[in-house]
């Protein structure tokens, strides 16, 4: 049991902070969205105007009767919540005076924090801005500003379709990877790379991790998965574009910028500056 401040050592779902029982016991359904299982209370909020703004990663947004009807249950539990100040502090289960040792906490605390990070394997990959970097980090957690992502924070938005093929709910993984414009993009892209076509049902995690692992040189391993994360980056300013300039972009023209942006980065940020214009259009690159 433990009383949170800023939610700092308590896990979210797992251990039981809001109510008599741990999160994922009272809403089974919504334990089975969320991504970070193991996400600390600190990690699933925003402060925003000296309030808390809760916001965490989804695989998809609640949908059926009885997930909606647990989100709004568990909206209704948080928004009532007093957010404290301070860190957390934890108590033994139905002894609120006895708090835990310090040093037990910290252990516990190690071995978790060791799980969460395993499951975010990330290559650095300096080919490429760090701004595009900070995106994808952001886009993997659905944390960019998709419609899906400023519902679930709270927005009241009429429509969250995606607003390029109207078929779905625009999360993050929806306008980068199962869009059909984001699948013809990767198409062409992965077909000038010469490797298999990525799985764009899957996870933008899962594809930077296949990236990782494909057969070739060390360098233009890193190459590819330069470009990938070019791919994403593009797909997404493509979006804002046609969102809010309403400018119809072609699945060509964000080919040739994928491929141009990515040559500039291995031209100025890698040791292969000998790259020419030619090869790199080709993928025809010895590294
Ligand atoms: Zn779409």
């Amino acid at each position: 049991m433990s009383k949170v401040g800023l939610g700092d050592k308590t896990l979210f779902w797992v251990d039981t902070w809001l109510g008599n029982e741990p999160l994922k016991i009272q809403f089974p359904n919504l334990y089975l969205l969320a991504v970070k299982k193991k996400a600390r209370v600190l990690e699933n909020y925003r402060t925003l105007n000296g309030g808390r703004v809760w916001d965490w990663v989804w695989s998809r947004a609640p949908t059926s009767e009885e997930e909606k009807q647990e989100m709004e249950n568990l909206k209704g539990r948080l928004q009532s919540q007093v957010s404290a100040q301070g860190s957390d502090v934890w108590f033994w289960k139905n002894s609120e005076h006895q708090e835990f040792s310090v040093k037990n906490v910290k252990a516990s605390l190690g071995q978790r924090l060791d799980l969460n990070s395993a499951a975010y394997v990330f290559s650095w990959n300096n080919w490429v801005t760090s701004k595009c970097t900070t995106f994808m980090w952001r886009a993997i957690e659905e944390k960019i500003e998709s419609a899906a992502a400023l519902r679930n924070r709270g927005l009241n938005l009429p429509d969250i379709l995606c607003k390029t093929c109207g078929a779905a709910v625009e999360s993050a993984a929806h306008i980068l990877l199962s869009c059909n414009f984001a699948k013809r993009t990767w198409e062409l892209v992965t077909n000038w790379l010469k490797i298999p076509m990525v799985n764009v049902e899957g996870s933008m995690r899962d594809i930077l991790m296949e990236m990782n692992e494909i057969q070739r040189s060390k360098s233009v391993r890193k190459a590819i998965y330069a470009v990938a994360i070019q791919t994403m980056w593009i797909l997404w300013k493509t979006r804002n574009e046609r969102v809010f300039k309403g400018r119809q972009g072609k699945v060509q023209t964000v080919l040739e910028e994928i491929k141009e942006a990515s040559y500039q980065g291995v031209k100025l940020r890698s040791k292969h500056s000998s790259i020419t214009r030619p090869e790199w259009w080709a993928f025809n690159i010895i590294l």
